[in-house]
């Protein structure tokens, strides 16, 4: 389990970057084959989903919550601009400092610069998607600053030298005696080791984990954070969490460096109150989530961070926004109900999406968030089944199954466009074919009768009903299927023979 850590401040996670995953159904048979995963992911998703099944329905008026989440977030993706502004103004009066950033690279650099003006060269984290997607923690390892993960499931992952597979819950994908065993090898290592003797019961994992952390908490100087949300009519951030972890960084450091993607505003605090109930329920199936931290500027008392910064990303996010279709993408408040809904997120896990967004939302998010030039990218719209189960729990009523359509969509005119970096397969050909067949009925009829009778004459020839294996690039579809010998009879000629006489 231990990987080399000579040279490094914090564990190493593994090696590669998540754009280089392989496509999609080739990490999907790497998670089907893990059969402990299987049984972990199996576990948790069905607790979770039972949950706020549960939750939700105590709500009569739960769709309008929906109705209502989806209205204020459409609201916002059609003024971005002058809510980001009035945000930034009043962020900025509160006696706060607010930075923007284009990409990753300008958002870490912005980082690493504002750590390294406070002269320290360690950090802690509230859990945060934005920095796990500009990959903050790595630019803060190699500019000799380390990031210390301070989210029970997150401090797993990195003491793991793993990557999450889930947006809510990050080490869903491991279990007890496997959090035990890290925690036993790993924690030493980077500060206070676990208590010996330490067994899998949760609430002795969760103690040896807050006694490790509790020195990092005291010790440091800066924190960095997300936000949930951000409000525009005050200027305030706000983190939703559950451990208490994020209450600490957002309290005790002198410095606060909170990096936001620039979808998360909110216009006003009313507006605040919907996603206060639609969140929790959705996520982690709680009526009220435990801890909520709301700040508008530095500590008025000064017993908080005196010096408060918001890093605001865009890294794709106008991208997005400018597909008056893909855009609803953007209205996503990362609850996770989309993925522990999904039938092919339960059974693959997370880490076959190549992305710190996975399942469902990961689908549609990550293609337009970085473009369809990976194979992993290109291969994303196609992780699904279109069940559409997702679209019916998700808390802001995003089309999921509707955007994974209109993806592959993308993805086939992105090979047409740009056939030199696609692999060359035969679909544009066979698009081609069948475009000509169904131009005319009596191409479709020239057709028929051709196949019918190439088919009668191979099945005569090889004295065979049907089809097995077929060698080239129907091989692998054809691995799974038979491909039955066509009739010699198509309908049209047998509705001639014997209803010719009926119109
Ligand atoms: S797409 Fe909807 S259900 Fe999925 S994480 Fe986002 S808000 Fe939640």
């Amino acid at each position: 389990m231990t990987i080399q850590t000579e040279h490094r401040l914090t564990p190493a996670p593994p090696p590669g970057e998540y754009i280089d995953s392989p496509r999609f159904q080739i990490g999907a048979k790497k998670g089907l084959a893990n059969t402990q995963q299987r049984a972990n992911l199996k576990h948790a998703t069905t607790t979770i989903r039972n949950k706020r099944a549960r939750v939700v329905a105590e709500l009569d008026n739960w769709q309008d919550l929906r109705t209502a989440g989806e209205q204020i977030k459409t609201r916002v993706g059609r003024h971005l601009d002058e809510y980001l502004v009035q945000f930034e103004e009043n962020f900025t009066k509160a006696g706060g400092h607010v930075h923007w950033a284009r990409d990753a690279d300008e958002a870490n650099r912005i980082i690493i610069g504002l750590i390294a003006a406070t002269g320290e060269s360690e950090v802690v984290k509230v859990k945060s998607m934005v920095t796990q997607e500009i990959d903050m923690n790595e630019a803060l390892e190699e500019a000799g600053i380390a990031a210390w993960e301070t989210d029970l499931a997150e401090l797993i992952v990195q003491l793991g030298h793993d990557r999450p597979s889930h947006i809510v819950v990050p080490a869903l994908h491991r279990n007890r005696a496997e959090v035990r065993e890290i925690f036993l090898e790993e924690m030493g290592l980077y500060g206070t080791p676990a208590p010996e003797g330490l067994d899998d019961a949760p609430v002795n994992l969760a103690g040896a984990a807050r006694t490790h952390l509790r020195e990092k908490f005291m010790r440091a100087k800066v924190s960095t954070s997300g936000a949930n949300f951000a409000i525009a009519e005050t200027g305030s951030l706000v983190v939703v969490e559950s451990e208490g972890n994020g209450r600490m960084c957002l309290t005790l450091p002198q410095t606060l460096i909170s990096v936001v993607g620039i979808e998360k505003i909110l216009p006003t605090f009313d507006d605040f109150e919907v996603f206060m109930q639609l969140l929790p329920r959705s996520s982690t199936g709680e009526r009220m989530n435990p801890y909520t931290s709301v700040w508008t500027g530095p500590s008025p008392e000064g017993d908080g961070p005196q010096n408060v910064h918001v890093v605001l990303v865009d890294n794709g996010r106008t991208n997005v926004l400018s597909d008056p279709i893909g855009r609803a993408a953007l209205r996503c408040i990362r609850c996770s109900a989309c993925l522990n809904i999904c039938p092919v997120y339960e059974r693959v896990g997370g880490h076959a999406y190549g992305s710190v967004y996975p399942g469902p939302i990961g689908a549609i998010l990550n293609p337009q968030l970085r473009g369809t030039d990976s194979v992993i990218d290109r291969s994303l719209p196609y992780a699904s089944s279109l069940c559409g189960a997702c679209n019916e729990v998700c808390p802001v009523r995003i089309p999921i199954s509707d955007l994974l359509v209109h993806e592959r969509h993308k993805v086939v005119e992105a090979k047409k466009a740009d056939p030199p970096h696609i692999p060359h397969t035969l679909e544009p050909q066979l698009i081609g074919v069948a475009a000509w067949v169904m131009d005319d009925y009596r191409h479709l009829a020239l057709a028929g009768r051709g196949s019918a009778l190439g088919s009668a004459v191979l099945g005569k020839m090889l004295g065979v009903q049907g089809f097995g294996a077929i060698p080239g690039p129907l091989s692998r579809w054809t691995s799974a299927r038979d491909v039955p010998m066509l009739p010699e009879q198509s309908f049209r000629q047998w509705w001639k023979k014997n209803r010719g006489d009926q119109q």
